[in-house]
């Protein structure tokens, strides 16, 4: 899926407003044993839909298995400063760092199936770039086909 790419000054504001945020935003980390967790078993499974809002978040519309209603939540997503930072203002996200609507968005994304900026190159990375390290997701990673492309770079990096 190719996203339309917004003006690099759009990117930028985004990563200085990230920057100028209290705090640090959360860099992803994956809670232990999270292939097996309702939020990704909920993500892959119920009916969902997903747009970019801006350079750095998403809106995510998200239903439950088996349900139609879908609800919405902005999800922050992106790559700075080297690193994937993820945050929804839902509760399961507050409270335990790890949601459905993040959840989804990953899956998206290691399915080369969602346009994730990199706010410092103002770059799209449509799959995971090889230099990106999440805590545990080599060891619980699901089998992605290996004879795969490594990357997905047909034009989408400028
Ligand atoms: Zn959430």
């Amino acid at each position: 899926m190719l996203a339309a790419m917004s003006a690099e000054t759009s990117v930028e504001e985004h990563r200085k407003q990230i920057a100028n945020r209290l705090g640090e935003p959360d860099r992803l980390q994956f809670p232990s044993g999270w292939t097996m967790s309702s939020s990704w078993q909920r993500a892959q499974a119920a009916p969902s839909a997903v747009g970019p809002v801006n350079p750095a978040e998403f809106d995510v519309l998200l239903s439950y298995v088996d349900e139609d209603s879908l609800s919405k939540h902005r999800v922050l997503f992106a790559l700075y400063e080297g690193e994937l930072v993820a945050e929804c203002e839902c509760d399961g996200y507050r409270f335990r760092g790890w949601c459905a609507h993040v959840a989804l968005l990953w899956w998206k994304w290691s399915r080369d199936n969602l346009a994730v900026t990199d706010l410092d190159a103002s770059r799209v990375h449509t799959s995971p770039p090889w230099w990106l390290s999440v805590d545990d997701v080599e060891r619980d990673r699901v089998d992605v086909e290996p004879d795969q492309p490594v990357a997905a770079d047909g034009g989408v990096e400028r």
